[in-house]
């Protein structure tokens, strides 16, 4: 391919970023000049730099961090250096919220405006926030600060919450939660003063987060598998976690070989844990058994469901097991490197993800030969910007590849064609934190919790009116009512008005529900589903048309528009809620309704992914429900 880009020279501290995630260019010719693109591009050959594509995010994410804005001159010279046509790359760059294609200031504070965060008062944070600094978006008058809202940000439990990002030559991504205005502004102004921040004064390190709620109420009880580590074990020492056992899991696999691992796992009827539900050992097997190579694992660290937070936990408090758990999955299905795609808002489990692969590669628990066993395996963390749909394990793979997340038609699936085209397993972490407690206690003591159909124990994200907001384990089959109640139950006496089960995308039941048991079965009787773990509680005082709007504009935000139905009937779907619940209706309500059913009925047949399919579920799950919502009247 021959490319001409034609974009100005990039700033010294643009081209830095970027030389530091690619590597410095070709050497220069004599005098210092660096070579043309064209001498480059020939020197390097066009097809080993159209083979780095896969850094243009890491390279994207390098500008943004660094300039706090992604300019035509940065975007052009990734574009040489990585031979990537400047309308693809802008078609990434575009496609992710948090990068900005348009001059911002460096210090933005993400404030949650989502299901949870508004049921704790995030307007009232935004309303104060546009008093003291202006509409979302605008800069403060010194031009170094503003604000923006944000779809689910996954501090569910200690809601609201605020991401705040500062760029600079040290920069910094903090997690605020619970936050108040009061906080936000003062971080703010703080980050203001001090560009380049001087971290140590701030009282902020990069990822660190500043939250104060308890988020695992569980913490130290006995009989929990999945949460046995976290907040008793130092997330941050490799030698704590193998105190705690860690690594017994490995050294189980590499004593009985791949095929007895994956035995292991079907055995105990392991199902994925993303939302989807599909037998893990299955799928180990037939990428294992695929022929092609490379073999390839990814870790699905990208939880956006809203109300999810899971994962969050899992890898902020226990991020060895999931290296360990990768390692198992890249020994069981014949891959050699392995990819963790991270949702970005999460600093904190990025540092420690991070600490934890390079502590476990210094100890020979990563790299060619591990424990001395002759396996060769490799992890690499990457991170997303700020999108939903790559949470759908094709888009993400498109992510990694440096391509817009956009999901792909399947088939073909990721067993035969994933990541580079190759035969791909993906599990989400949640999945993947099963697999230790499989290989170290075995598939029938594993398959003995739980019941037939739903084997072991799930984490369920309490959120939204319970006393005790958190993360739980329970072993499959405890009831919804039981799990609310060990949450504390709805606080001040209240009432339980409805409860969303599995996220956005997931189903409102009511309080004559409260006796379902918690198993894929279960909750498919009612025609529900357990999705991502949410169970986000709502009081008799919540306004459920609020919410439903909110859930509505989530996904027309989120829809990646590649496909019509999904990209128009998300549109469609909002508006006529909207005018709905603002009483001006087009035609008669039941009109409207009616117009609402079928819309949402293109959208589930005719989407390519599971965002288009579900899109409408929630909305439709509460307007179903006598009484429950009564939008004709509003
Ligand atoms: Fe994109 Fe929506 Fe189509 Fe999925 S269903 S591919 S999110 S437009």
């Amino acid at each position: 391919m021959d490319l001409h880009v034609v974009a100005p020279r990039p700033s010294p501290a643009e081209r830095d970023a970027v030389d530091a995630v690619l590597g410095p260019p070709v050497a220069g010719r004599a005098g210092g000049d660096r070579r043309s693109p064209a001498e480059e591009h020939a020197a390097r050959g066009g097809h080993e730099a159209r083979a780095r594509r896969h850094l243009l995010l890491p390279a994207l994410h390098a500008v943004q961090a660094r300039i706090g804005w992604i300019s035509e001159p940065a975007l052009g010279y990734i574009c040489r250096r990585l031979t990537v046509p400047p309308a693809e790359a802008y078609g990434v760059a575009t496609f992710y919220s948090l990068f900005s294609t348009t001059p911002q200031p460096p210090a933005v504070a993400h404030v949650c405006d989502d299901i949870a965060c508004r049921l704790a008062g995030a307007e009232a944070v935004c309303t104060d926030l546009e008093r003291a600094l202006g509409p979302a978006g605008s800069a403060s008058r010194d031009g170094r600060t503003t604000w923006r809202r944000s779809s689910c940000l996954g501090q569910c439990e200690r809601a609201p919450a605020a991401l705040l990002t500062v760029a600079g030559e040290q920069p910094l991504s903090v997690a605020i939660a619970p936050a108040d205005a009061g906080t936000i502004l003062n971080r703010l102004e703080h980050a203001a003063t001090n560009i380049p921040l001087d971290h140590a004064a701030t009282g902020m390190t990069r990822g660190t987060e500043a939250a104060t709620a308890p988020t695992i109420p569980q913490v130290g009880q006995s009989g929990l598998r999945l949460l046995a580590r976290v907040g008793t074990v130092d997330p941050t020492s490799l030698e704590a976690y193998r105190t705690a056992g860690g690594y017994r899991a490995l050294e189980r696999a590499l004593a009985i070989g791949p095929d007895r691992t994956i035995a292991e796992v079907t055995a105990a009827r392991l199902v994925g844990r993303g939302g989807a539900a599909f037998p893990t050992g299955r799928k180990w097997a037939a990428v294992a058994a695929a022929p092609a190579r490379p073999h390839f694992v990814v870790c699905n660290a990208d939880e956006s469901e809203p109300g999810t937070f899971k994962d969050r936990v899992l890898m902020e408090a226990d991020p060895f097991a999931v290296v360990e758990a990768m390692t198992i999955e890249g020994f069981a299905t014949g891959a050699e490197r392995g990819f963790l795609y991270l949702r970005a808002e999460y600093p904190l489990v990025a540092e420690r993800l991070a600490n934890a692969i390079t502590q476990t590669r210094a100890a020979g628990l990563l790299g060619p030969d591990i424990l001395g066993s002759g396996l060769a395996f490799e992890i690499e963390l990457r991170r997303g910007a700020g999108a939903y749909v790559c949470g759908e394990e094709t888009a993400l793979f498109n992510s990694i590849e440096g391509r817009r997340g956009e999901p792909r038609n399947k088939p073909p699936f990721p067993v035969e064609r994933g990541l580079f085209g190759k035969p791909t397993a993906i599990n989400n972490v949640e999945t993947l934190a099963n697999v230790l407690p499989i290989l170290v206690d075995g598939a029938a003591a594993y398959a003995a919790t739980g019941t037939e159909g739903s084997t072991g124990t799930k984490l369920f994200c309490l959120s939204g009116h319970v006393a005790r907001p958190g993360l739980y384990e329970v072993p499959f089959g405890t009831t919804l009512g039981e799990l609310i109640e060990l949450a504390g139950g709805v606080p001040g006496g209240r009432s339980i008005q409805a409860i969303l089960l599995g996220g956005a995308a997931g189903t409102f039941v009511g309080p004559d529900r409260l006796d379902t048991p918690l198993t894929f079965e279960g909750t498919r009787a009612i025609g529900a589903s357990l999705g991502s773990g949410v169970v986000m509680v709502f009081d008799e005082t919540t306004n459920l048309v609020e919410i439903l709007l909110r859930i509505a504009a989530f996904f027309r935000d989120e829809s990646c528009g590649q496909c019509v139905p999904c990209r128009v009937g998300t549109v469609r779907q909002e508006e006529l809620l909207r005018r709905l619940a603002e009483g001006r209706p087009h035609g008669t309500p039941a009109d409207e309704l009616a117009l609402l059913a079928e819309i949402a009925r293109a959208m589930r047949d005719a989407s390519i992914c599971g965002l288009g399919q579900t899109a409408s579920s929630a909305i439709e799950s509460a307007l179903r429900q006598p009484g429950l919502v009564n939008l004709v009247s509003q």
